[in-house]
């Protein structure tokens, strides 16, 4: 087995130590980058979302966020052609920014852009 020297050494150390800070960093500046992407958009000062306990939020099935619906009661939501079916392509939805909007329907507080419920109809 050859000898290293301690030169070697401490030049393969150094360049190990120097790489993995690079790769550490570079992966922080990205990973932050992505992190501010997907930053959801804050709900409007003085506003709330709708709380899912809402009376009509209930009947309704509603959810901030689609995924969550029970597809026992509302099976036709899993449909290959219901996927489009959120919020934000409502006809009771009124945009206020890119995450959140009002609904003419369910008025206790603003919905998800990503929202559905039972009422959903195709805004036209
Ligand atoms: S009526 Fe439309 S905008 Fe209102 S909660 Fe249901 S799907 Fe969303």
């Amino acid at each position: 087995m050859p000898k290293t020297s301690r030169k070697d050494f401490l030049t393969k150390t150094l360049y190990l130590v120097t790489s993995l800070s690079l790769v550490e960093g570079g992966f922080g500046f990205s990973s932050s980058l992505v992190a501010k992407e997907k930053l959801p958009e804050t709900l409007p000062e003085g506003s709330k979302p709708v709380p899912e306990s809402d009376p009509t939020a209930k009947a309704l099935g509603f959810h901030q966020d689609a995924k969550h619906t029970d597809f026992t009661l509302y099976p036709e939501r899993k449909d290959p052609g219901s996927k489009n079916q959120f919020c934000k392509h409502c006809a009771q939805y009124t945009k206020i920014n890119e995450k959140w909007g009002k609904c003419n329907i369910i008025s206790s507080g603003l919905v998800s852009s990503q929202g559905w419920c039972s009422a959903w109809s195709l805004k036209s």
